[in-house]
């Protein structure tokens, strides 16, 4: 791969890893949903060429590390094989469709429509070589405001004579300048979505700088003139969306709660996915999910499933991440991988659970290695966010953070900020405490 520009594979999802023929690949899921041969056949590649480990990221989707440029050409024709694609998931292209709300409230309305957006927009010319990438997350609630943080993001909002509506929101994003979605429209019939977005991709692709995502274009431009814009580029309402008469679930209509496996810093074994793909076709209607905090979930498709699912993981044995229950804690690759990383965040991460009082389970955690901020810090209870490298006393350049506070409604906001690794261990000790005890105090009021 010596003679290959990396940029021309991003639009494969492919990106250059830090040293020499270091490559990642990744694979979107539609509302990070993935049936158990997907699964499998992704749990072989990762043996075959990626050292037997995957990751999973907050937008659902799956990550093989480490591949070798000779390999990639392979693996696609591999991926293809079984309907997977990274085309779009790297790059100036519409991303993989996300959703947090794995098999929550709504999520059917979700993962169909997830799965008719991929389906329109992935490897379509049309959207690819935008001025950068171009996010779309579906959410059955606001509660998690993962909204907030996409291009467009849409939430369920009821139904009208069996149709879904979604309201719209859009420009937002997080990186050094987080900025929050604005509420672009109101319970929008799902016919109308596929024109809408393509408005906005067509205002973005004409009107966005280069290496700007759509939030700068909507701050250069104004609120006002960006609708102007859109109402120019949106055609007329038609219906798009026709229905399959078949259904557009990859997973059961189930209605069972999900059971959920926790997973360190969405870092997995091709062994445990196998295993995983295995209980999904016993209990779970051969589906499984890859959801917003870097776990997997299932939805078993009756209650005694439910309860043997929950019994057969529960045997996994000691030391097994398929059963150790953990505080949510996302954590992005960091240094430990990724070459913009300046910190590793994984061993950072284990140090603070390290220290956790158990009462702080509750509470949400997330850290990353750069401003990227693809671990969703400012919306995490608390966030860490590696801002800088700053030359220590004896001449070592060690990592500098912010330390970010969780809001019910918008963003959080720092609580401090270039802090070193022991600050900002103590602070979070500190913060925790105080949320403990204003716990504690509502408990007895
Ligand atoms: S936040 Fe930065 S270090 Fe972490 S995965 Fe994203 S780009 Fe890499």
């Amino acid at each position: 791969m010596k003679n290959i520009d990396p940029h021309t594979l991003r639009l494969d999802g492919i990106y250059q890893q830090k040293g020499e023929d270091r490559w990642m690949q990744r694979i979107k899921l539609p509302a990070g949903v993935l049936s158990s041969r997907q699964a499998t056949l992704i749990a072989d590649l990762a043996d075959r060429f990626a050292g037997g480990r995957l990751h999973l990221t907050t937008r659902g989707s799956i990550e093989l590390h480490d591949l070798r440029g000779h390999d990639l050409a392979e693996l696609n024709r591999q991926l293809v094989a079984v309907g997977l694609t990274g085309r779009g998931a790297c790059g100036g292209a519409v991303r993989g469709i996300s959703c947090s709300t794995s098999f929550g409230p709504q999520f059917h309305a979700c993962q169909s429509l997830a799965r008719r957006l991929h389906r329109h927009f992935t490897g379509n010319p049309w959207f690819e070589g935008l001025p950068k990438k171009f996010k779309i997350g579906i959410e059955g609630s606001a509660e998690n405001r993962r909204h907030l943080i996409q291009d467009v993001g849409l939430v369920f909002a009821g139904e009208r004579e069996a149709e879904p509506l979604w309201d719209v929101w859009c420009g937002g994003g997080l990186g050094r300048e987080p900025k929050p979605a604005l509420l672009l429209a109101e319970r929008v019939p799902e016919r109308r979505l596929i024109p809408l977005i393509e408005g906005v991709l067509v205002v973005y692709r004409k009107g966005g700088e280069k290496g700007k995502r759509l939030k700068h274009l909507i701050a250069e431009i104004g609120e006002t003139e960006f609708r102007d814009r859109l109402r120019a580029a949106t055609p007329e309402p038609f219906d798009t969306l026709v229905r399959s008469g078949l259904g557009e679930l990859l997973s059961p209509a189930t209605d069972e709660e999900p059971v959920l496996v926790p997973i360190f810093a969405g870092e997995l074994r091709a062994d445990q996915l196998r295993r995983m793909a295995r209980l999904a076709d016993e209990y779970a209607g051969g589906c499984l999910a890859v959801t917003g905090n870097q776990d997997i979930a299932f939805a078993p498709t009756s209650e005694k499933n439910r309860a043997a699912l929950q019994q057969r993981l529960n045997l996994a044995g000691p030391g097994d991440s398929l059963c150790n229950p953990a505080p949510t804690f996302r954590i992005c690759p960091g240094s430990h991988e990724c070459r913009m990383g300046l910190a590793p965040t994984r061993d950072i991460a284990a140090g603070i659970l390290e220290n956790l009082p158990a009462a702080a389970s509750g509470l949400s955690l997330a850290i990353s290695g750069c401003p990227n901020s693809c671990s969703q810090p400012q919306l995490a209870d608390i966030g860490i966010v590696t801002r800088s490298l700053k030359r220590g006393p004896d001449g070592v350049r060690e990592p500098r953070f912010d330390l970010l506070l969780g809001e019910n409604t918008g963003l959080g906001h720092p609580l401090a900020q270039n802090i070193d690794i022991e600050d900002l261990q103590n602070r979070i000790i500190d913060v925790l405490i105080t949320a403990i005890n204003s716990e504690k105090t509502k408990a007895a009021s």
